[in-house]
């Protein structure tokens, strides 16, 4: 039977499909500044990407290491412990070694329990810190609890750091969530424990800036934070934190966990949040694997803003999954060889070649996919799949440039590759 065209349902859509985009934030803006150098976070400021130590403080050499090593992994932001005396200590020597190797980072202590002795008693570590994290479940209770804050933040105001309130579901204020619980337990329809504890999180962010305000801290210098450790939790903490303030806010799950789980985890949390527009500056908070770089967890927040199209760090690669119609791993090999030369070069390119951050290269395993995916792409490779002729055509703003043969074809395209960026993005420089 001959299908009647007219009476079908079509299958083309009437009205453009509407393009995707990033809602706008519509946060303050924070400026965190050390020496003659600031960092603007919030507002329009790009989404900032921020680390975290993981030495000894106290080791002011090994701390002052892993900072440039962050740093040059693209770290914005850097944040240490400060948990007693001898890390306060050592907090102005790091950030001396850190000026004198040329590491333009600021640096956050984070505070528990004793952030009001150590930042009185160690006025330099003060000086020295751009910003200070303070946890409002962990300043103490009560009245000795908001003496303790205050100090902080007074020492904050005077010295013109910002401070981030950082709230964290594992140590929440216990008082809050008690009067919370019971106020709670009165209501004729009780809400969800959780929903309690959202209420929770939220509301001490919300008093404690408010409290470092009528102190005399700027609002501009707050940035708030409610972490938790799941996606859906973050997720709805944060649509509600950014639903009631304009304050800075920082994103990040608290424990994100181990390897593929943990970056998983913060990309699924991170993207849906940041994509509504909420989130100025992201931490990726992984465990390391054992020996692994502490730099992962900046490599994982920089792709994920760049996933997004927020950001572009380093050149990106599109390189197909594979599959039986190329059975040899030269694909494999080409697409992490390139990978790995764009990465490597970044520290040097980012001077010299402004904007090759967005340039886009596919290394591609058959004739299937590979030439159409090769052409949208600034530079791409079709490799030779099973059973096809031993070449490789190069396809070169969208036209085929040459085709590539022999052993060489990986050093040939690395060479092809380092002369278009110089062409094309060192012209600029
Ligand atoms: S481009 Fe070819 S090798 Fe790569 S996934 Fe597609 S069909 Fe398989």
């Amino acid at each position: 039977m001959t299908p009647d065209s007219a009476t079908e349902t079509p299958c083309q859509g009437e009205q453009p499909i509407p393009l995707t985009q990033v809602r706008a934030r519509h946060t303050r803006q924070c400026v965190v500044s050390w020496g003659s150098h600031h960092v603007t976070v919030g507002g329009d400021a790009p989404v900032r990407v921020q680390s975290m130590t993981n030495t000894d403080t106290a080791d002011a050499v090994g701390t002052a290491i892993q900072v440039k090593e962050l740093a040059l992994a693209g770290s914005e932001l850097v944040r240490i412990t400060v948990n007693n005396d001898e890390a306060a200590k050592a907090v102005p020597y790091i950030r001396e070694q850190l000026d004198r190797m040329g590491v333009n980072v600021p640096l956050i202590g984070d505070f528990h329990y004793n952030g009001h002795r150590l930042l009185t008693d160690h006025p330099a570590c003060a000086e020295a810190l751009s910003k200070y994290r303070i946890n409002p479940g962990n300043v103490g209770r009560g009245d000795k609890g908001d003496r303790q804050f205050g100090q902080m933040v007074e020492i904050a105001a005077r010295l013109g750091k910002a401070i981030r309130i950082g709230v964290n579901w594992g140590s929440l204020d216990q008082d809050l969530l008690a009067r919370l619980m019971d106020q709670n337990a009165n209501r004729a329809q009780p809400w969800d424990a959780r929903q309690v504890m959202y209420e929770s999180l939220i509301t001490s962010a919300l008093d404690s800036a408010a409290k470092a305000e009528a102190i005399g801290l700027d609002g501009n210098q707050i940035t708030l934070s409610c972490k938790v450790s799941g996606v859906q939790d973050l997720i709805a903490v944060y649509q509600e934190l950014s639903r009631r303030t304009n304050h800075v806010l920082h994103l990040g799950l608290t424990e994100a966990g181990m390897g593929t789980k943990g970056a998983v985890a913060s990309a699924a949390a991170l993207s849906v949040l940041l994509q509504q527009g909420i989130g100025d500056t992201i931490r990726v908070s992984l465990t390391p694997q054992p020996g692994e770089s502490r730099t992962q967890e900046v490599v994982i927040a920089l792709e994920i803003l760049q996933a997004l199209g927020m950001r572009a760090f380093v050149p990106s690669v599109t390189a197909c999954p594979g599959c039986g119609r190329t059975t040899s791993t030269t694909f494999q090999e080409l697409a992490k060889q390139i990978d790995d030369f764009l990465r490597g070069s970044m520290p040097v390119w980012r001077a010299r070649y402004p904007g090759v951050e967005n340039m886009k290269l596919a290394v591609m395993g058959c004739i299937v996919n590979g030439p159409g995916e090769s052409k949208h792409a600034d530079i791409g490779i079709s490799l030779p799949g099973t059973g096809e002729a031993p070449a490789a055509p190069v396809y070169i703003d969208g036209e085929k440039a040459m085709t590539l043969r022999g052993d060489g074809i990986a050093r040939d395209f690395q060479q092809i590759v380092e002369q278009y960026i110089d062409k094309r993005y060192g012209a600029r420089s």
